[in-house]
This record gives structure tokens, sequence and C-alpha cells, in this order.
């Protein structure tokens, strides 16, 4: 029956960049219901996670009180027991004893083997002042660059090509944007499946007369509303692109006018893509060359076209020529810098875009300054009154790899502190990422469950979850927006916020953030003095009262600039520099043993790697099985019917799974979400890394399938 409430609170979803607007429902300290908000990115809509993903929070497996690993227990690889049977390797501990523990570990560590022994994981589900805080600690407490987090493994690639060409890694226009343009070309996202609510903005455009074209190795479910689809092999993103921008240039549809006022190096891409023709290249992407030269031909010609990109190109050890490429088809046509004309590559996580900005990369301080620039350097060194390290540090998966150096080696990483990622589940290569965590001397895991990164840990600290603290997230759209506490934290867990600061004490530092919600306004008060020329314009005071505000925002009454790039790049000469690419295959290429190819992704029920939709009953109940997708033709030259249980192989790894029949999924190819703990996808990925970005190739290794 209906239930009077104790309180309604309004925040944001905990889930994708979209970063939709909601209102929790309190009875008796329990989120009771979600109901969406009217919100800039959703008008109150809201997709299945954000409806139903909720009641992870009063999951029984929450973690409640801090834990240290007891002395007998070695680190092993079991990290897929029962959250619930956490007591067979940890003890409870006091929170004192947890983090003077934790502290002073990680100090000897710091002091015994160097400035480089140390490394720590923020969060992209954080807020915005968490990830300040937490590579303030690295860089000021642990006393390196060595600080990443889950945008290494999302859009790093996109992020170093935007910068490189264009000076900035954000999207130029936002999602509703769709309203102005006259096509969208969406590439390498299953964005109905991934960033649900945006895509709504596609479709309902796409009833008024949009042209959507999609571009995928996979079927996705915006097919269905696609004026032209091109579903082109995996692994030659590159081809298809540079045979559209031939096209553009040879037959005269290159926006002169644009190229000549904005963009530098457009003689050597032209060069270029001379050998990239439609003819040429449509028997290396599988895409006829009529069909290129169509959709090239509508995309210049269109008064306001927008690209809209994902994981599909950004995952792979091209991804950053495949974003260059993107970018050039863009530019040449002169389709940005208006509405409904630019790129928009969709953000994962809620918060990516955020904790990027707020410095939470190993080769930038707050607000994209590089490390090793030595205004930069010398600005941040003044600002927290501290000497810093001004070379870039190690990412998530060199750190791994600086994990497992010879001990010989002066910058192995020998401690860590892991806030909210699950680096056990999300790397790529799983049984060396679960190695190389187990091999550290000291572990410091906060999180609010027993996560299969939390099993190797030393010292485990039990944090709290969205609905439980106040703080900003940063969607997508370049959207500032406010999350307000709804909840308290189960038993002895505490906001993270408090627990970094704890930490930092530990490791010597002298900060002090008094106020409410652990200090929440004074950090993001701080933050924004490093952060003047993309949110000057927005105070804690402003974000109170109207929950949403876009940035680049410098002015108190700025409402914030929703197109971007309209008369210059934020460039040194303000052009956009053009970058030529080749043709890159993938790291691993299927053979007589490992025929097929793999494709990892997520699912729309599903959120990353599981610990928090696997624990909302609803979602669960949606999808309780790991399932690996392959075509009718696959199946049958398999001899198995969709059900079967079936061994996937790869050279690294292997895990048994239940076969799906998805007629979207390309021949020889095998599609598998990575949220399963049971049949972790990444056992069987690759770690190689595009040499730029340090992005792992996710998309594309070779397996093999036999039946159980
Ligand atoms: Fe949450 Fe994204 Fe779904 Fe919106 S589209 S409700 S932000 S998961």
């Amino acid at each position: 029956g209906s239930q009077a409430l104790d309180k309604t609170v309004d925040s944001v979803c905990p889930f994708c960049g979209v970063g939709c607007l909601l209102t929790y429902k309190v009875k008796n300290n329990k989120i009771i219901s979600v109901d969406g908000r009217d919100g800039p990115a959703n008008q109150s809509r809201l997709c299945v996670k954000g409806r139903f993903g909720f009641d992870y929070v009063h999951h029984p497996h929450r973690l409640t009180t801090p834990l240290i690993r007891r002395a007998d227990v070695p680190k092993d690889m079991a990290v897929t027991r029962d959250p619930a049977d956490w007591a067979s390797v940890f003890r409870e501990a006091t929170w004192d004893e947890a983090l003077d523990l934790a502290g002073a570990t990680l100090k000897g560590l710091r002091d015994t083997h160097g400035r480089k022994a140390l490394a720590g994981f923020g969060s992209a589900k954080g807020s915005n002042e968490e990830a300040y805080l937490f590579q303030k600690l690295v860089r000021t407490g642990f006393g390196s660059n060595n600080v990443d987090h889950c945008t290494r493994l999302c859009h790093a690639s996109s992020v170093a090509a935007l910068l490189e060409g264009i000076g900035s890694g954000a999207v130029s226009n936002q999602v509703n944007d769709v309203d102005h343009a006259e096509l969208i070309l969406v590439i390498g996202s299953n964005t109905a499946g991934n960033h649900p609510v945006a895509a709504t903005w596609m479709k309902n455009a796409a009833k008024r007369g949009l042209k959507i074209v999609t571009a995928d190795p996979r079927g996705t479910d915006l097919d269905k509303h696609a004026w032209r689809k091109l579903q082109f092999k995996a692994d030659t993103d590159v081809a298809l692109i540079n045979a559209m921008i031939h096209t553009i240039i040879e037959e005269g549809l290159a926006d002169a006018a644009f190229i000549s006022a904005r963009v530098s190096n457009f003689e050597a891409l032209r060069d270029s893509v001379r050998a990239f023709s439609p003819q040429a290249m449509a028997p290396v992407c599988g895409v006829p060359a009529a069909a290129i030269r169509e959709v090239a031909r509508a995309y210049a010609r269109a008064k306001a076209a927008m690209i809209f990109w994902g994981m599909g190109v950004s995952q792979h050890v091209h991804g950053t020529d495949n974003v260059r490429s993107l970018m050039a088809l863009c530019l040449v046509a002169g389709q940005i810098g208006k509405p409904g004309s630019g790129l928009h590559p969709l953000r994962g996580q809620n918060n990516v875009q955020g904790a990027s900005d707020a410095g939470l990369i190993p080769m930038m301080f707050p607000n994209y300054q590089r490390v090793d620039d030595s205004a930069a350097h010398q600005w941040f060194e003044d600002f927290w009154g501290m000497t810093l390290d001004d070379q870039p540090g190690y990412t998530v998966v060199e750190i791994m790899h600086k994990a497992l150096a010879p001990e010989s080696d002066p910058h192995k990483v020998r401690g860590m502190y892991i806030m909210g990622e699950n680096p056990a589940m999300s790397d790529p290569d799983l049984n060396q990422a679960r190695r190389a965590l187990a091999s550290l001397s000291h572990l410091v895991v906060q999180d609010i469950f027993m996560t299969e990164t939390a099993w190797l840990a030393d010292v485990v600290l039990p944090a709290g979850a969205w609905p439980e603290k106040t703080g900003t997230v940063s969607n997508t759209d370049r959207m500032l927006q406010l999350g307000r506490q709804a909840i308290d934290p189960p038993g002895d867990a505490r906001p993270d916020l408090w627990i970094i600061q704890q930490i930092a004490h530990r490791m010597g530092l002298t900060w002090n953030y008094p106020g409410e919600n652990c200090g929440v306004a004074l950090v993001y008060e701080e933050m924004r003095q490093t952060m003047h020329t993309a949110i000057g314009g927005i105070s804690w005071e402003r974000l109170q009262r109207e929950g949403s505000v876009t940035y680049p925002c410098l002015n108190a009454d700025d409402p914030g600039l929703a197109t971007v790039f309209t008369d210059h790049f934020p460039t040194p000469d303000g052009r956009a520099h053009l970058v030529p690419t080749t043709l890159t295959l993938a790291a691993e290429k299927p053979d007589a043993a490992y025929p097929l190819v793999l494709i990892t992704g997520r699912q729309l029920e599903h959120w990353h790697t599981g610990s928090m939709t696997r624990r909302s009953a609803v979602l669960d109940a949606l999808e309780p099985v790991a399932t690996a997708s392959v075509n009718a033709g696959e199946l049958a030259r398999l001899g198995l019917t969709a059900g079967a249980m079936v061994t996937l192989r790869s050279r690294r790894g292997t895990l048994d799974v239940q076969l799906r029949r998805d007629d979207g999924t390309p021949d020889g190819t095998v599609f598998m979400p990575f949220a399963y703990r049971e049949a972790a996808a990444n056992l069987l990925t690759h770690a190689a890394l595009d040499p730029f970005a340090k992005i792992p190739e996710f998309k594309y290794c070779a397996v093999c399938i036999t039946p159980v």
C-alpha cells in the first residue's frame, strides 16, 4: 500500500553520463522509490537503471565497518568468493586502527622506496569534490602524479585526440542539440542501451525528420530509427571514416571557407586520404562504396550535423586515430561551432567528465593543466604550498605493470589506495591485473561493497553510497549538477570525502575543510579556483539555487555556453589542427586456434562491473545470468542452440557462459558484457594499449568457443 514519506530529496542519477535528475522518496532512512525530475538532460525521463537501480544501497552486502586483513590469509586469486563471507579473510577494526595502519604503511613505503612507490585510483562515480581531493592527496601526499581512474579505460583516446586537435576534451554541443541537426552520425555507440535517455532525444528528433546514420560492427536498437545503417567490420573504423573524408574532398564538398579560416594542416590530411577511396576501402570495412559516398555527401551537405561516438570508437589500440579521423571528417565539412553541428563523445560514467576536469589523471592538474608545463606546475606548487612532481604519472594499466616490475625497478609500485574502482573486474587481462593487485605490499580499498578488488586489500574502508552524501557531478553535456544527501550511511560507513581527509592527515598533510557534509562547499570553492576558466561563474551558492549549470561559465549571471567553438578553438593559434591517420590492425587477430573476435561492452540493465546493479532487485531479475551473444549462423556452425553453456577461451583466460542468439552480432564475432563476476569478460581481453592515450583494446581480441 502507499506509505507516507518522511521526505523527498532531489539528486542526480548515479549511473551514466547523461545525468538525469531524479528525486529520492525516503521513509525511515530508506529509499522507497525514485521519480524522474525535470532536468535539462532528461525532462523527467529515466531509464530502467535510473528508475529501479536504487535498492543496492540497502543490500545486506554493504560494508558497515572498517576491515583489516588477517595476518595468516594469503592473497590468492579467489576474488569471486561470497561477499557475505568476508570474515574468512578480514577482521573488523575501528576507524582509527584501520586509518592508522593504512596511513602509516603507505607513508612508510613512500619514505623507504620513494614517491613513485605509491599510486592511487580515484573514481568517476564519486563527486567532483572527491575527485579533486583524491588527486590532491596523491600529488601532495603520495608525492607523484601516479593517479588515474576509469577514464583511461573509456574515453582516454577521445580526450587525447580532442586536446591535440581542438584544445578541449569536452563535447562541443549538448545531446538535446539534435533538435537543431539535420543529420547525426552515431558511431561505435549502443546509445539506446548505454545512454538510453540520450537516445530518446535522437529517436524523437528522427520522428520530426532528423536523419540518423548508425555505424557499428554490431546491430543496435537505434538502427530501427536510422535513415542509413553502416555495419562495418570491427577494427576498420579508420578505413570507413577516411573513405568518407576522401569522398567529401574529391567531390568538392569540403567547406573551403571554414578550412581556410579555422583549420590547419589541411594539405597533409588531403594527401593522406587519397589512398582511402570508397572503392578501395569497401572490401576493407565491409560497407559498399555507394553507401559510404551517400552518407558522406549527406553529412557534408547537411545544414547542421553532429557526430556522437562511444567506446566502440575509443577502445582500440588505434582509438586515438579513430577519433582523429572523426574530427577530420567534422572539420573538413565545417560541421562544428553552431547549433546542431559538432562533436559529442558520449561520456560513460556519471562523473567521468568531472573527475577528468578535476585532475584525476596522471598527466594533468585540474582544468587540463599539464603537470610538465612549467607555468602550470609553478601555479599549483604555489596554490597548494607543496613541492610537486613535474613528470606525468603512470596510467591505469601501466600502474598494474609497475606493480609487477622487478624489485630493482626504481618506479616499482608497492602501495595503492583505490577509491570506488574495481580494477579486478574492469582491467583488461584480469589474471595479470589480479596478480598485480595481489603483489602489492599494501593495498587500501575504499568502497561500498566487498568488490573483487577488495578481496585483495590489506585494509578495506566502508564508504557512503551516492544517496548518502552531497556533492557535484558533471555530465556528458558539460553540466555541473548537484546531488544531495537523502539518507545516512549504514553502520559505521563514512562518506568518501571524510575518509580521503583522514588518510591525508595520516600522510602528514594539514588539511582543514570544516563545514557540513565533510566540508564539501569549501572543497568545491577551492576546486573552482583551479578551474576558473571553466566554472568560475558557478559558486556553491548558485549550485544550491539552480541545481544544474552548463560550463564554460565565467560570470555569476552567465547561463553557460551550450555550443562552444563558435568563432575559435582553444588552441594556441585558435585553429583546429588536422592529424592524418593510417590503418593499424588490432593487437591480436583471429587465427585457426582462436577463430572468433570478442567484443566486450555493456547492456541496458547492468552497470560496468555489476557491483551496484546486480544488487538491485529489479535489474538483477531482468538480466540475472551472464551471456555471450552470437548470431544464428554462428550458432549453426557451432552446432549449438541458444541457452547452451559454453567455454570461452583466449590466450589469457577462460570462462563458462550461456550462449544467447543476437542476429545483430556479425559473423565470426561474439559479444559479452563485462558486468558478471562469475564469467568476467575481462579474463579474456588483451592488455595492449593505444600508444597515445594508453587505453586498452577492450573491443577486439581472439577467442574460441567449445561446448562445456
Ligand atoms: Fe541514469 Fe543514464 Fe538512465 Fe538517465 S539514461 S536514468 S542518467 S542511467
